[in-house]
């Protein structure tokens, strides 16, 4: 529908409601010591606005809870499968289709039969699950992120996009037959939600053809980056976001989607190509971990659900509204100085912490520090995308920091209104003009792998704290 007001409206209304978490300041000080400044040991009914994740959290919509009671449970062959096997095949174009419980799933499944010691799998960016499965297998993730993406003030319209020169240099070095597959992640979820452009799924698809290497879509949210094309590149202006979503699979041998972001299911997810030997062979392995190959690990209510929110997602009004509500949030914070990756991409917003905080030192984690900061002040829970989740020791014990330190605003689908974006935004600008009293953490415990899920921390140690002529009062500008 064609729309010429300046204010985009919430392209819903509410059916059901669920309360939020108050709680006071004092008591979220309490929460945040006996969860040892991690903010997944929180209960959520402490939180008041969880931009943990965008994952699994949307609101479904009265169709999906409709269908929900359409479900057939039958162990094999139920009609929910086949319903669930039309929608995505109609989508995708491809055959075999293979239900799973959620993304990680399909990617365990996958990377057991191509994966293995001395292959290398290239990306534009490898999602941290997706990496963690390649690397399971034995087989190296490597990335290819274009120039554009690593500048994080500078906005470009398709920051997600791989760098096929230096992928193609890749390759050449270490031959086509060490490198089972090329992952093409849209939206780009490891930098910033950036959307991939036609134009470089169409220059991957090339360089895969000329190499012999199958090109996979991993497409959690393949709506938000095919909206981001009809937006931003030429000659897609007027095509029917459907249309383009068709037009980014076809350039592809195979996907496979968490359906808990854009097909606005609480659980799901399915592996899609028209390799039949590798199909089949997936499906042993399915039958294997997940169940069976009309089921995969999901119940024929789930299969449903996702079906409807499939056709439901590429709705253009609340394509608009989507992206519009990031944008929304990430000019509110520019306003207050706050600096983010530019421009916001289609899932939520990234604080660059290290610009925010530089007094406070890696090792004393800048971005966990405003996380549990905007908990503290706000009872917002977001997520530290830096050192406390990618920061490594090397085999000497040296201390390693992640290139970039990041909070990342997840913005659940349907589920905030504008007035919750205005909070966010007014807590973070509070917090933005009050830098210099934050202090860091200091870590008590940490596991080697995958650290930010169970790691404990505390306030820094006086003498890990910033000195005085170190802190910056603001480090606005
Ligand atoms: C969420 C996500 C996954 C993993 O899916 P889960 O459903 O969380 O297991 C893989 N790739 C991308 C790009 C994702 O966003």
């Amino acid at each position: 529908m064609e729309w010429k007001w300046r204010t985009i409206i919430e392209p819903f209304k509410i059916k059901s409601v669920e309360p939020l978490g108050f709680t006071t300041r004092e008591e979220r000080l309490r929460i945040l010591e006996a969860a040892h400044y991690n903010l997944f040991n929180i209960r959520a009914e402490k939180i008041l606005i969880d931009l943990l994740s965008d994952s699994g959290t949307g609101a479904m919509s009265a169709a999906q809870w409709g269908a929900l009671m359409q479900g057939d449970e039958s162990y094999a062959g139920a009609r929910s499968y086949y319903n669930f096997e039309n929608e995505i095949r109609s989508l995708t174009g491809f055959a075999e289709i293979i239900p799973v419980h959620q993304g990680r799933a399909a990617e365990k499944i996958l990377f057991t039969l191509i994966g293995g010691k001395g292959k290398y799998v290239v990306s534009n960016s490898h999602f941290d699950t997706t990496r963690a499965n390649v690397e399971f297998s034995g087989a190296a993730a490597m990335d290819f992120p274009c120039r554009e993406a690593l500048d994080f003030e500078r906005p470009a319209p398709f920051k997600g996009n791989a760098d096929l020169r230096a992928m193609e240099k890749f390759i050449k070095e270490k031959g086509a037959g060490n490198i089972p597959l090329c992952i093409m992640t849209v939206t780009n979820n490891s930098l910033g939600g950036q959307p991939v452009s036609m134009e470089n799924l169409k220059g991957a698809q090339a360089l895969c053809r000329k190499y012999g290497i199958p090109m996979f879509l991993d497409c959690a949210r393949f709506a938000e980056n095919a909206y981001f094309i009809k937006l931003r590149e030429k000659g897609y202006g007027g095509m029917p976001v459907r249309k383009i979503a068709e037009e980014m699979f076809e350039l592809a041998d195979g996907t496979w989607m968490s359906s808990k972001k854009d097909a606005f299911a609480n659980m799901g997810g399915f592996l899609a190509m028209n390799n039949k030997d590798w199909a089949s062979r997936a499906r042993q392995m399915l039958i294997l971990t997940e169940g069976f190959a009309t089921y995969g690990g999901l119940a024929g209510r789930d299969l449903e659900a996702i079906a409807v929110g499939l056709r439901e997602v590429l709705d253009e009004n609340y394509l608009q509204y989507r992206l519009r509500s990031a944008e929304y949030l990430g000019t509110g914070l520019t306003g207050h100085g706050i600096p983010i990756i530019n421009p916001p991409g289609g899932h939520g917003v990234y604080i660059n912490a290290k610009k925010l905080l530089p007094h406070i030192r890696p090792q004393n984690f800048p971005g966990q520090s405003l996380a549990c900061r905007l908990y503290l002040e706000g009872g917002i829970r977001a997520c530290e995308i830096g050192t406390l989740m990618f920061g490594r020791r090397d085999a000497a014990g040296k201390f390693l920091p992640a290139p970039m330190e990041l909070v990342r605003l997840a913005m659940p689908r349907r589920v905030y209104t504008q007035s919750h974006i205005d909070y966010v935004i007014e807590v973070l600008g509070a917090i933005a003009k009050d830098t210099g009293s934050m202090k860091g953490l200091d870590v008590v415990e940490a596991p080697a792998a995958l650290a930010h899920f169970t790691a404990k921390l505390r306030p820094a140690a006086e003498e890990n704290r910033p000195r005085k002529h170190h802190v910056q009062k603001t480090t606005i500008r």
